[in-house]
């Protein structure tokens, strides 16, 4: 890319975070994330003009990267910690798992199509980010083998809270999941003892649904 472009974005970004600061007190270390990974190397070239607005995009497969407020709000409410372990259900194009690693946690994440899988690997390795821990899978089955994590950020609608991913918090983890089949409620519950949560509700929010199985 030519520098100047790079510096374009990068003042773009600069904008942007700015803008998110003023719409929510989000904390510093998520304000840090969003100004620095570049979220236009998430996406098709042809998108990359749009990358900075506070919108949705098309990743192909019929699925859509949140707008970077909803990023920065699931984000904000996780209340991890850095070297905290994280799991992300729904990779889609690989940029909130970016935002996550940027953050100096330790990120599992989870896709279930097949090429959203590999194009994310690819867009994390071209940012210079671990693609190592991104896994194709179904995500309501959790990583039963790396549990217990502080903090399950949940990307796509789910009918309702995944049984299987609050078993998978560490005592004091929280989980942010968007819950309902058209609007969503962004829910966030947290593990208070060995079989105790508690929930609290941020209101509505609107994702593509989260789907049992894979593609293939
Ligand atoms: N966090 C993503 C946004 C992805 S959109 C990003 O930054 O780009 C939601 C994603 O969840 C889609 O890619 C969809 O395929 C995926 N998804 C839906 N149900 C799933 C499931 N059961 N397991 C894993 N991924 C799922």
């Amino acid at each position: 890319m030519h520098p100047s472009e790079d510096l374009k974005f990068k003042g773009q970004r600069r904008l942007l975070t700015e803008s998110l600061a003023q719409k929510h007190p989000f904390s510093q270390a998520v304000l840090k994330a969003i100004e620095q990974v570049p979220r236009h190397l998430f996406v098709e070239k042809e998108l990359w003009h749009l990358a900075y607005r506070d919108k949705p995009l098309n990743i192909g497969s019929g699925q859509t990267i949140s707008q970077p407020y909803t990023v920065a709000m699931q984000t904000h409410l996780l209340e991890v910690e850095k070297r905290d372990k994280v799991l992300e259900i729904g990779t889609g194009c690989g940029y909130q798992a970016a935002i996550l690693m940027a953050m100096g946690l330790y990120v599992y994440s989870i896709e279930r199509i097949r090429s959203l899988y590999i194009q994310a690997q690819k867009n994390l390795h071209t940012t210079g980010f671990d693609a190592s821990n991104i896994i194709f899978g179904d995500g309501f089955a959790g990583l039963p083998q790396f549990a217990p994590f502080q903090g399950i950020l949940v990307a796509c609608g789910a009918p309702e809270v995944p049984e299987k991913l609050k078993e998978q918090l560490a005592i004091g983890g929280k989980m942010v999941v968007p819950v309902g089949r058209n609007m969503q409620r962004m829910l966030r519950i947290t593990r208070t003892g060995e079989d105790t949560y508690s929930t609290e509700d941020f209101g509505f929010y609107q994702f593509v649904p989260m789907l049992e199985g894979t593609d293939k």
